[in-house]
């Protein structure tokens, strides 16, 4: 027998159990040495049966001597049962099996066991159902053990595979190699592999430690997986170092003088300080992976539009790529105004003709279009470009790994902006991309207004009402918000269409109009270009206007069941007012009886103006994937380590890795990351 068997030829394991186990991803015996317990069970301290009265609905282990047992058939729903009575000197109890008639071929009057279950207290007594059981071999006051449960596949059941397991266990584990070389291990301070794995199936102790997932097993594991996730990145980023950029940007003096003319403001000291950053990556031999970070309403956009005129005044290409059809239309529209036909500029969306799809399509491959503004349609495959010189990627984490890559791949080796207003913790983002240029615009421009945020409930909505009609006197727009947070097919907008007619009820003598996502884009277009215009008071919305929107004489938002979003989605949403010169306000409004713990999140948010706190504490509050707002946010997944929790872990698999590459060489590097990956494989492919 060897790590590779494959499980079928293990003893307990026959065809159908085998066919079990593969479809769950477990194909060897060293599979099932990955296959981990989900809990643990002290089965060392058994109770007295005379005190199980105490126990009632807890689990406990009892131990003792069958004093009956018999099968018969329930006449209530003939269900079979099989029953059994325990005693074990100080009592006896009632145990009870159900649909498993083959226990009367197992268990028998005399026999002893130990019985694991929750005793309930029945109409007569008490008893206990569906028990775990063993036959127990030793002495009355021999220890018991420490079980590790493991969760059911197919109709395997968990105590099955726990003897499947134990058998890989005793008849693989010797054979298995550690794939990490001793001095990584030493250098990184951790156990070796068959001691964590052993520990893993079979603790020695349930201590705090182990139950935090702190033991050295679960370092060992944590680590190893991080070290590979960073050497992986490492050696790919190496690989893309020795990648050199075809094309050769230069900025002139003309160039200069091209981007100055589209500047409509002075721009802040930190964005000038970023354009510089872009500017030298773009004119490097290397190509650039840069995340440029910044508060909602810093002012990214325009510093990509200047990184995208250097591009394009060398003969390249640029996309820019919004997550929706809004914000590129936003993004289009600007664009537009400030480049004042000195370039050729196309929009890419779902909603295009086929028509339009053919004059785009014709106009990137031949590279007349010098840079188009789009949503996924960008991605599609028959876009193709003359010569893709940058990629750029609004709000970033709207987009997986995978649609990233999709836009990246149309070019050779194109320079990649990505852009966030989330303020991603320095943790997070290496998780997410492991190790790119960080460029940050931390001052907002000039006479922005601090956003008053208020937290109100409903039943004060009418005064918030009265201070709208107040404002809209003085010649502001509002918008109001309602929680629906994905507008899939199947989700209802009757909370945004109920409540859009009682605002218009309420504000008889406004113009109300609503905007969601299910309106054609059209639509949608318009009646974004008409509130721009000031021909619409109040805008009834969901979260479509989160990302992007700019209507600097909205200067009001009220947001209904706030305590239905994120606080970074939140922070986004507030983000959309205080953008011209009145002052501004940010009703967050919840129901009474909203749960307090939401209420106490919402009272930080009013308190929290900085989005980097904000993310802070939403990332606390929700973990990653959450707070990402998609599971495809393209954060890498770890099985046993945790980025928030872990995170000085991972900065130190990341200084090893890169250590080692500066020590060993990257041929090294990759034949070690083989072997770590040879092992680890499997399992994230079951992931
Ligand atoms: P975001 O970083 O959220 O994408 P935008 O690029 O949409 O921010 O910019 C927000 C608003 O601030 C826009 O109306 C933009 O024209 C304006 N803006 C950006 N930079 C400056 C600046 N340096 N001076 C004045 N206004 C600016
Ligand atoms: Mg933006």
């Amino acid at each position: 027998m060897s790590p590779d068997t494959p499980v079928k030829f293990l003893k307990g394991v026959g065809e159908g159990r085998a066919k079990a186990l593969e479809s769950a991803g477990i194909a060897t015996a060293r599979d099932l040495l990955w296959f981990f317990p989900y809990r643990y069970e002290d089965r060392r301290h058994p109770t007295r049966i005379a005190d199980l009265g105490r126990h009632v609905e807890s689990p406990v282990l009892i131990r003792g001597r069958i004093l009956s047992a018999h099968a018969r058939v329930s006449p209530v729903k003939r269900m079979k049962i099989f029953e059994a009575v325990i005693e074990d000197g100080t009592a006896s109890v009632k145990l009870v099996w159900f649909n498993q008639p083959y226990l009367s071929d197992q268990i028998a009057r005399g026999d002893r066991l130990s019985v694991y279950g929750t005793p309930r207290l029945t109409s007569y007594n008490l008893q206990i159902d569906s028990p775990d059981w063993e036959k127990f071999e030793g002495s009355e006051d021999d220890e018991g053990s420490i079980v590790s449960i493991y969760s059911k596949i197919g109709t395997i059941a968990p105590k099955t595979l726990r003897q499947i397991v134990g058998r890989a266990l005793d008849e693989v584990l010797p054979e298995i190699e550690d794939p990490m070389p001793e001095e990584i291990r030493k250098t990184l301070g951790v156990i070796g592999l068959r001691e964590a794995l052993l520990a893993i199936h079979r603790p020695e102790v349930l201590d705090e430690q182990f139950l935090r997932q702190r033991s050295p097993a679960h370092l060992r594991l944590i680590l190893q997986e991080f070290f590979s996730f960073m050497l992986a990145l490492r050696v790919r980023r190496a690989a893309e170092e020795g990648q050199k950029k075809l094309r050769r940007i230069h900025i002139d003096e003309e160039l200069r003088a091209e981007v100055r003319k589209i500047l409509p403001f002075k721009l802040t000291n930190a964005q000038k300080r970023v354009v510089k950053e872009i500017a030298d990556d773009l004119c490097g031999s290397k190509p650039m992976y840069r995340l440029l970070q910044g508060d909602v309403g810093s002012g990214k956009t325009i510093v990509a539009l200047i990184a995208a005129v250097i591009v394009i005044g060398n003969g390249h290409q640029v996309a820019l790529l919004a997550p929706t059809e809004i914000l590129a239309e936003q993004h289009f529209q600007r664009i537009s105004q400030l480049v004042d036909k000195s370039l050729v500029i196309a929009k890419a969306t779902g909603s295009m003709s086929a028509g339009e799809r053919r004059t785009l399509q014709a106009g990137l491959r031949e590279g007349l279009i010098q840079l188009v503004v789009g949503t996924h349609a960008l991605l599609e495959e028959k876009i193709r470009f003359k010569s893709l010189g940058l990629a750029i990627v609004d709000e970033q984490h709207r987009f997986g790994v995978e649609q990233r890559q999709a836009l990246f791949e149309k070019g050779e080796t194109p320079d990649i902006l990505v852009m966030t207003a989330t303020p991603i913790p320095r943790s997070l983002a290496l998780a997410m991309y492991g190790d790119l240029e960080l460029s940050v615009i931390d001052e907002l421009p000039p006479g922005r207004q601090q956003v008053k945020t208020v937290l109100r409930t409903a039943s004060q909505l009418d005064r918030v009402w009265k201070f709208i009609d107040e404002e809209i006197d003085a010649g502001a727009q509002t918008y109001v918000v309602f929680p629906i947070i994905e507008e899939s097919e199947k989700s209802n907008l009757k909370p945004l269409t109920a409540g859009f007619e009682a605002m218009k009820q309420r504000f008889p003598n406004r113009r109300v109009e609503m905007l969601h996502g299910r309106m054609t884009a059209a639509m949608k277009e318009e009646t974004m270009a008409r509130f721009k215009m000031g021909e619409i008071d109040i805008l009834v919305s969901t979260t479509v206007i989160e990302v992007g929107i700019d209507v600097p004489n909205a200067s009001m938002m009220v947001i209904l069941d706030a305590d239905r979003f994120g606080l970074s989605q939140l922070h986004q949403l507030r983000g959309r007012v205080g953008r011209g010169e009145r002052k501004s306000y940010c009703v967050i409004v919840c129901e009474e009886k909203a749960n307090p713990e939401a209420v106490a999140r919402l009272k930080t948010f009013e308190q929290t103006k900085d989005g980097f706190d904000v993310a802070e504490r939403d990332l606390e509050i929700r973990g990653p994937g959450e707070f990402l707002g998609t599971r495809q946010s393209g954060v890498a997944r770890f099985r046993f380590g945790n980025i928030l929790r872990d995170h000085a872990l991972l900065e130190k698999a990341q200084r090893v890795a890169i250590e080692l590459i500066e020590r060993d060489g990257l041929d090294r590097a990759k034949d070690l990351l083989g072997q770590l990956l040879g092992v680890t494989i499997a399992n994230a492919a079951r992931d």
